[in-house]
């Protein structure tokens, strides 16, 4: 299916039920109502001269017009490039021209950041430019900038107008296009997240991405009664696949808190909104459990979700299960190169399959653990994860190099990730292979001093990861965020690991942050921390 078609027949079999509601917007949409916003929307962009396979990017925080284009621009054969709302001028310069982007739709501010502002700066010629026929220095490739706003600005283009500008003669364009559009069709290019140094841009086919929401959703028991409400990202898959997608193709009701992550609206949507299931990263997860007012919401009606992005510790998956009544949450892995999902747990997996492994590998994938010679290692032992099938990504756009290191000649997607599969197939994700610490010979996962480290009693969170030392080649640092005002010093936590973890797992360097680099994703990043601290002991 095309992620057009899956839309249509959400819209078929689930015509009147709620599809869309974006309650910072106050929108509430059927599936009707979607999908006919979306025909429109789609015979817009095609009378602004969009052409099948032309790249339109969107640059926005969560808003409807985010959904309404990522099914408009499906419709249209359009490729949709989705720009991070973090990005800065210099990072859209870079994205709008890596992927050679026609059009794009932009949120004029969101967190008091100045996007109008900002696009301006990059390109001056707006002010004078006819609408449609933008001939900006630095941005060589953009014709048309789409403004989620009413208000006329000069040298943009209205959302709202778009959706007025298809003619008959679009629609019957669109009509036709519908059976030539193949599932194999490159339909979106993501960012990665940045967590390990720059974005790459994986290329992904609707194949791709209406299958993995689709199988997303079924781990989680979706059907159309469910009603989810997404709290990542869109721009990142976890938002636009598993979220969206995944609602779609059960007929299920996406509900998006605000426009982008705040603890307090999120419990807010949720008690609201009667929602069924959750999304999170396990940032997020923490910030909602610690919420002053966490006990005034009635989370009753939560049932599953999905936690993803980044490892969970243990005890933040028992807090979900007891204290947010998510009996059925389920933990994923994945990455954006492969549309994103390969592991899930199941709703029906025990609480102890669940808190300590991110599942089995999803149907219609392979999956092998690799040694660093890339053989096969026995069952139960760790590896570098490779997985094969119909979600790994057709490659990074226009970057064969890149993309022949990622994906080899049989088709083998090699995450760099370290994982180990027991012998009932669930699977345990000890970090990436970048960030195995290798102290005097030992190897060590920052995983697992992570989650001893959590039982301490003050500590709210931490990062554990190596920085280079002279004498043993690495040692191991940990950044800790403590929960109360009450102090702790480093001598305190290693007295606390001594006798309880290996000498040479204790960290050699501690530090008390109020926060971690992050990304907008929530992830943490992990190379910021290294760079500082590196600096830092110079
Ligand atoms: P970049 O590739 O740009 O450095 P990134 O890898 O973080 O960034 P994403 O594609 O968003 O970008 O994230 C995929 C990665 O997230 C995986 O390779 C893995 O390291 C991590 N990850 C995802 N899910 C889990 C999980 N459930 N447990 C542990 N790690 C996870
Ligand atoms: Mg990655």
């Amino acid at each position: 299916k095309t992620v057009g078609v899956a839309l249509e027949d959400a819209a078929r079999r689930w015509a009147d039920r709620p599809a869309l509601i974006v309650r910072h917007q106050n929108i509430r949409w059927t599936y009707r109502e979607l999908n006919e916003a979306a025909d429109r929307f789609a015979a817009g962009l095609s009378n602004l001269g969009l052409q099948p396979g032309d790249r339109v990017g969107i640059w926005s925080a969560n808003r409807y017009e985010w959904v309404l284009t990522q099914f408009a621009t499906a419709k249209a054969g359009l490729i949709l490039v989705n720009v991070n709302p973090a990005y800065r001028i210099s990072e859209l310069e870079f994205a709008l021209n890596k992927v050679g982007c026609k059009a794009l739709i932009l949120a004029p501010s969101f967190k008091s950041s100045d996007y109008l502002g900002m696009l301006r700066q990059l390109a001056p010629e707006l002010a004078t430019s006819a609408v449609g026929d933008l001939q900006a220095a630095r941005l060589p490739t953009l014709r048309t900038v789409i403004l989620t706003d009413d208000a006329r600005v000069p040298g943009f283009m209205p959302f709202r107008s778009v959706e007025t500008l298809g003619t008959d003669v679009e629609r019957e364009r669109l009509n036709e296009l519908r059976s030539l559009l193949q599932p194999e069709d490159p339909i979106n290019i993501q960012f990665t997240s940045g967590t390990t140094g720059l974005p790459k841009g994986a290329t992904l086919s609707h194949h791709n991405i209406v299958n993995n929401g689709y199988f997303v959703a079924s781990h989680m028991g979706f059907t159309h009664e469910d009603s989810l409400c997404i709290p990542v990202p869109l721009y990142h898959c976890f938002g636009m696949v598993m979220g969206v997608l995944g609602c779609v193709t059960h007929g299920a009701a996406m509900i998006f808190p605000a426009e982008a992550f705040e603890p307090g609206a999120v419990l807010e949507a949720v008690a609201a909104e009667k929602c069924t299931a959750l999304y999170g990263v396990p940032t997020m997860f923490i910030a909602e459990l610690d919420h002053p007012q966490f006990r005034d919401y009635d989370l009753s009606s939560l049932r599953t979700g999905v936690m993803a992005g980044a490892p969970c510790p243990v005890e933040v998956m028992k807090r979900v299960i007891a204290d947010m009544n998510m009996r059925q949450v389920t933990i994923a892995y994945g990455m954006t190169e492969t549309s994103p999902v390969s592991f899930q747990s199941r709703s029906d997996d025990s609480i102890e399959r669940r808190v300590s492994t991110v599942g089995r590998i999803h149907p219609h994938l392979e999956v092998k653990i690799v040694d660093t010679e890339g053989r096969v290692v026995p069952r139960g032992e760790r590896g570098e994860l490779l997985t094969r099938g119909y979600s790994v990504m057709t490659g990074y756009w226009d970057d064969a190099e890149k993309t022949r290191q990622a994906v080899d000649e049989q088709g083998w997607m090699h995450t760099g990730d370290l994982a180990v599969i027991d012998a009932e197939g669930y699977c345990n994700i000890a970090g990436r292979v970048k960030d195995l610490i290798i102290r005097g010979g030992e190897n060590i996962s920052p995983r697992e001093v992570e989650e001893f480290l959590y039982r301490h009693p003050q500590i709210q969170d931490v990062q554990v990861f190596g920085i280079p030392d002279q004498r043993y080649g690495e040692v191991v640092c940990a950044w800790i965020r403590l929960k109360g005002a009450e102090p702790c010093d480093a001598d305190a936590i290693r007295l606390f690991c001594r006798d309880q973890i290996a000498h040479f797992k204790v960290p050699t360097h501690i530090r008390f942050v109020e926060q971690f680099p992050m990304t907008v994703t929530g992830k943490i990043q992990k190379f910021i921390m290294r760079e500082q601290m590196i600096a830092e002991l110079q």
